[in-house]
């Protein structure tokens, strides 16, 4: 069986009858640095000790790793300005890698109408269409912004709403000086 591994992966460490879980922080060519416990410091594993974890998905969150365990690096190429019609807030959603995107033939698409955030409704819906960052590629999600995830198992983009993101105001939608139109 081949072993895949990514970064931010949980994993099952065996040291002979012993199994640990674990959280990895970053791939090297003959092992990973992975969490074990909620501290920063990351011990190096081989490969073969390290097992995949195939339900990983259920589990939403860990304390390994601490702070830095918490990061999932999302790398995002657009956005989407939602607006509720029951209390009227607007706010973006970003779009990660593999979401929405032009040109990717194995792109998926995102929720037309979403939950809002805001009042709780289900009448939230995308009024901006389209809108890519005038950046070449991708960038990493703006701190405190909300996106549309993209996960190995959906398919389709599931939204992660940040309690800290923007509420936008007329004069923000869309913002000409950060978001052009394809
Ligand atoms: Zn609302």
């Amino acid at each position: 069986m081949v072993k895949v591994f990514h970064e931010g992966d949980l994993i099952i460490y065996q040291n002979g009858d012993r199994f640990e879980i674990g959280k990895i922080k970053r791939l090297t060519d003959d092992g990973a640095f992975v969490w074990y416990s909620s501290g920063e410091t990351a011990a190096k594993t081989s490969f073969s000790d390290m097992h995949p974890l195939k339900n990983a998905h259920v589990i939403t969150e860990t304390s390994l790793g601490g702070m830095d365990g918490k990061k999932r690096k999302i790398l995002v190429h657009g956005a989407m300005v939602y607006g509720c019609q029951d209390c009227g807030s607007r706010w973006m959603m970003y779009l990660e890698k593999g979401l929405e995107e032009e040109g990717d033939p194995n792109r998926k698409p995102v929720p037309f109408g979403i939950m809002c955030p805001y009042c709780k409704g289900f009448h939230a819906f995308d009024i901006s269409g389209y809108l890519k960052i005038p950046e070449k590629g991708y960038v990493e999600l703006p701190k405190d912004a909300s996106c549309f995830e993209n996960l190995p198992d959906r398919d389709c983009g599931k939204p992660l709403i940040s309690p800290y993101m923007k509420r936008l105001e007329d004069d923000e939608i869309p913002s000409a000086r950060i978001f052009k139109d394809r």
